[in-house]
């Protein structure tokens, strides 16, 4: 069995070295266009300037069974179970049995005129252009304009206005700040943006983006030396392009087996699948490292089964935390039910700071841990999925006597 995992990022990763201990007769082959792991999730502190390791993924892969491809994924021919890799001037066709699509997403820029030209994104490649405009923004207290009132655009927002003391901090959202946080989650934010001095503007699209200013929906414009766009992700449009089932932000729909619904040889993983659970009810999985490494970890789990000839188990999952950066030494962990939405209990100040930056060492460590005891990584609610095809079988109150 001839098994390609596409993107080395915290699902993809997980799916290769939780698998590569667990099968002895499958192939595995990892491609990424990176020769190394980059902890995504700390991108805004490379923004303020913080120097973030990298895993060589030849130190990762090493005594593993897992080869590493570096090349640039251009295409994929589903019908033919081929990806097209590109290497230097060279562009390959990488057969396969089982596909992991785990190429993740990106910060949309192109549904707002203007966004191209003249924002920057936390998205990775922008990472020193970024400090560098931003240090200068800072030497001449100039205006940065921070677009996306989310998770990330709260806590790059944070981070820089700590970093850059003298630049100008303001953040445009279409929404209302932290609204899926408890109403004490939201007190804090509005604490730690004043003590910052950011301005906040509220339930105001960015309708485009000019060199110098970002024109809202209401005809007001706001002028900046510099934009950093932290607005929605979309997928990868690999699986779109390839004519996979995909939703509106061109994520994989996979059933609860992670397989594509429309392409079952295809398994997605994190931001670039969306799980269709079988129950309504079920809140969708949000994109986030805390979610791309349980199903990194489930997919590694499902082809374990396929390879056995046994019933792959169903994911199950259930969120636990929002922990949100705000800025070195503070942050806000907000306590959420399983289904993500906000309790009263809320952690902040250093000790929410410490536990944000366990869960971030947490995500690397987990990595190294699977790949010396493959099945040690574990999550809340992944029995719940097991749980569910025992009572397929047996009935849901079936007891033993
Ligand atoms: C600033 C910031 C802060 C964040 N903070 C948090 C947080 O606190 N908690 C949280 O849960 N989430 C957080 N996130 C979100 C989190 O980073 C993502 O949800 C997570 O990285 C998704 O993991 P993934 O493995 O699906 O994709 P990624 O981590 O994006 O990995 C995708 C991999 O695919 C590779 N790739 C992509 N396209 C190609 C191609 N065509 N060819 C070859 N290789 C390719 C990339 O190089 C990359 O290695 C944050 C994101 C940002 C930007």
């Amino acid at each position: 069995m001839n098994i390609v995992i596409a993107g080395g990022g915290y699902a993809g990763l997980m799916t290769a070295l939780r698998l590569a201990g667990r099968t002895n007769g499958a192939d595995i082959t990892l491609v990424d266009v990176k020769d190394h792991f980059a902890q995504r999730i700390r991108n805004h502190q490379a923004a303020a300037g913080a120097s973030i390791r990298a895993i060589p993924y030849a130190k990762l892969f090493r005594g593993t069974r897992i080869q590493f491809v570096q090349g640039q994924i251009e295409s994929l021919d589903a019908g033919a179970c081929r990806l097209h890799v590109r290497t230097g001037p060279i562009t390959r066709a990488l057969p396969y049995d089982l596909l992991v699509n785990a190429l993740g997403s990106f910060t949309d820029v192109d549904s707002t005129p203007g966004v191209k030209a003249y924002a920057l994104t936390l998205d990775g490649r922008h990472s020193k252009l970024l400090r560098e405009t931003l240090m200068q923004a800072n030497q001449q207290a100039g205006q940065v304009l921070i677009v996306g009132g989310g998770l990330t655009g709260i806590e790059t927002v944070t981070e820089l206005a700590q970093a850059y003391p003298r630049a100008r901090m303001h953040l445009v959202t279409s929404g209302v700040l932290g609204e899926a946080l408890s109403v004490a989650g939201q007190a804090t934010l509005d604490r730690v943006f004043s003590r910052h001095n950011i301005r906040l503007t509220q339930g105001r699209r960015v309708v485009q983006l000019d060199s110098d200013a970002a024109l809202l929906d209401d005809g007001s414009r706001i002028p900046f030396d510099v934009c950093v766009w932290a607005g929605a992700f979309v997928a990868s449009p690999l699986a779109r392009e390839a004519g996979l089932s995909v939703n509106a932000r061109g994520q994989m729909l996979v059933d609860e087996t992670l397989r594509s619904v429309s392409h079952p040889a295809i398994i997605g993983v994190g931001d670039n699948a969306q799980f269709i659970g079988s129950s309504p009810e079920r809140a969708p999985i949000r994109m986030a490292c805390a979610t791309a490494m349980p199903m990194g970890a489930h997919a590694a789990d499902v082809i374990a089964s396929l390879l056995n000839g046994t019933q792959p188990a169903p994911f199950g999952f259930g969120y636990m935390l929002r922990c949100i950066s705000l800025g070195r030494g503070d942050a806000l962990v907000q306590f959420v039910a399983a289904d993500d939405s906000p309790g009263p209990r809320i952690l902040t100040g250093r000790g929410g700071a410490w536990v944000k930056e366990l869960i971030c060492r947490f995500t690397v460590w987990a990595l190294w841990a699977e790949r010396r005891i493959p099945g040690l990584y574990t999550w809340k609610g992944r029995l719940t999925g097991t749980k569910r095809i025992a009572e397929a079988a047996h009935g849901p109150h079936r007891r033993s006597i």
